[in-house]
């Protein structure tokens, strides 16, 4: 082909793309930033589903833009409609806001923010347009009238030959074709994808640093990708390329299955006279599921959805935490350093992030969050399981705000002091901690131990009804189980019983265990004193005849 048939050619493919080069490169001026400032983005898909590992490349592209003085954009990657869910943009603009990610520049709940939009991939076609057309001048995109059918012909005849998936060298069909026959395609009204002219070589390599991963060798690409789908909207390659270039992107921080399709972004960077731009690629979290590890997914697993997370009522800070720990090495030995800062004050580094995938734990992330539960104070705890509870559990909700000062006591037990107690991991759990200490929740669930007999705790229980007075100091409290525990043939001490167990019934420990079950209708609670105290002596006297009437 002629340059004067190739210039034709493009006004033929794109008639009503009139925008130039030169406009593009004007809406788009060079940013002026601080030096060293990075400028990163988020690109989701509007799909409405935000994986729990969308938080990693998230928060790093935070973290970066924010700590070197930079921006962070939100685009929204809408190319392929058939993806596209209602709602979905308010969907990953407020469960990152959750996580304290909030964008300085993008698509927003209302208009675009910035001057480097439109945000929505789907409304920057004019943009991509006028450089598919500069690519067709320069021979390096071309026109293909493939439907579906001769894609899967060529699949399966490259299935059955074991040569390589892909249109490339001899499959590349339209890569040769004519002016003249193109000409009679278009005139014949049939519709085509622009594809960009690879000239890699599948024996070439290329050397390539990844911030994250480091040197890399990659192979060069050979297929002829589509660039622009037969509507006229990008593929993500080619708008990644453009977009990342024109809004001043200087990381881009995406997950590693983008890899395999780097060899590509480098090609069409440099096909379009862009420099390259540095590449955080960012290793999937794994779980391990029985012998071996997999990547978290989004069908298996629960807690592959941002919003486990919120249901589940897990304090936000705990998240970030735990996931600034998988993506820092150091950042655990920081937060033991300093408990009480907030997780910003922290140098967020490229070079101390994960080469492989992290492992997901959920135990550790439980423990990251009882941690930080135990440095709140009761107040702040009955506030945050007030809003999650408004939300999921209404009717504990309820209960909760019709004696704040109560729920606050509750929450006080073992808060405070040089060991606080550390139980309480997520919201959703607050009601199995602390209901009992609600009459409407009260119910006898356990069982007395084996060793216990029923006549025992009949009379450690109707003796106690007598003795129990409030008020008094734990130490007098404890006096009174301990002399109970004697009168009745039980060890002061759970060492003498062990010494001589054929003297005894059982030791002060089964005497509480019948007083805790009776009044909290478990085996497991917390302080048995001070959950009386809070109860009162009303309810304390209500629930042991309950408990004489059913144990
Ligand atoms: N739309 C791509 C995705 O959701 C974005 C990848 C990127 O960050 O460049 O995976």
């Amino acid at each position: 082909m002629t340059q004067q048939q190739r210039n034709e050619l493009a006004e033929l493919l794109y008639p009503k793309a009139t925008l130039t080069i030169q406009d593009v490169e004007k809406m788009f001026p060079k940013r002026t930033l601080p030096e060293g400032a990075k400028v990163t983005r988020m690109a989701p898909s509007p799909t409405g589903f935000v994986h729990f590992g969308n938080l990693f490349p998230a928060l790093t592209s935070e973290r970066l833009a924010h700590q070197s003085g930079g921006v962070m954009m939100l685009r929204i990657e809408d190319t392929d409609a058939k993806r596209a869910v209602d709602g979905a943009v308010e969907i990953i603009i407020n469960s990152l806001k959750h996580y304290n990610i909030i964008f300085d520049e993008g698509a927003t709940l209302g208009d675009d923010v910035g001057n480097y939009g439109p945000y929505y991939q789907s409304r920057r076609a004019d943009i991509y347009q006028a450089f598919a057309k500069e690519l067709i001048r320069k021979g390096q995109a071309y026109p293909c009238f493939c439907t579906e059918e001769d894609l899967e012909k060529i699949h399966s005849e490259q299935e059955a030959k074991k040569d390589n998936f892909g249109y490339y060298g001899k499959y590349a069909k339209h890569r040769d074709m004519s002016f003249e026959d193109i000409k009679k395609e278009l005139d014949a009204g049939k519709p085509f994808a622009l594809r960009f002219r690879s000239e890699g070589n599948l024996n070439n390599k290329i050397p390539f640093d990844d911030v994250v991963k480091g040197h890399l060798e990659v192979t060069e690409n050979d297929i002829d990708h589509v660039l622009l789908k037969s509507d006229g909207i990008p593929t993500y390659h080619f708008a990644h390329a453009i977009d990342d270039h024109f809004m001043g992107t200087t990381h881009v921080i995406r997950g590693d299955e983008w890899l395999s399709t780097l060899p590509l972004h480098l090609q069409l960077f440099d096909a379009l006279g862009f420099e390259r731009l540095k590449y955080m690629h960012i290793s999937p979290l794994m779980k391990i599921d029985g012998e071996s590890k997999r990547k978290l997914s989004k069908r298996k697993d629960p807690e592959a959805a941002l919003t486990f997370y919120t249901e589940m009522g897990y304090p936000v800070l705990a998240v970030i935490d735990y996931v600034m720990m998988l993506l820092n090495s150091n950042y655990e030995e920081w937060r033991i350093q300093n408990p009480a800062a907030p997780y910003t004050d922290f140098e967020f580094k490229a070079e101390n992030m994960s080469v492989s995938g992290s492992l997901f734990d959920i135990v550790k992330l439980n423990d990251v969050s009882k941690n930080i539960v135990s440095t709140m104070t009761a107040e702040q705890v009955y506030d945050y399981v007030c809003e999650w509870s408004e939300q999921y559990d209404k009717d504990f909700y309820k209960l909760l705000i019709s004696d704040k000062d109560y729920a606050v006591r509750i929450f006080n037990i073992g808060r405070g002091g040089e060991k606080p107690r550390k139980d309480l991991a997520v919201w959703s759990e607050a009601k199995a901690y602390m209901g009992f200490f609600y009459d409407d929740l009260y119910k006898i669930t356990s069982s007395l131990p084996e060793n216990i007999s029923k006549e025992d705790a009949v009379t450690i229980l109707e003796s106690y009804k007598n003795i129990y007075t409030p008020g008094k100091t734990q130490e007098d409290w404890f006096g009174d189980i301990t002399k109970l525990a004697t009168d009745n043939g039980f060890a002061a001490k759970p060492k003498e019983y062990k010494k001589n167990p054929e003297m005894y019934k059982g030791h002060v420990g089964d005497v509480s265990m019948i007083l805790r079950i009776a009044v909290s209708g478990r085996q497991n609670s917390p302080d048995m004193y001070e959950i009386m105290e809070i109860l009162g002596k009303e309810r304390v006297i209500q629930r042991i005849d309950n408990a004489l009437k059913t144990l």
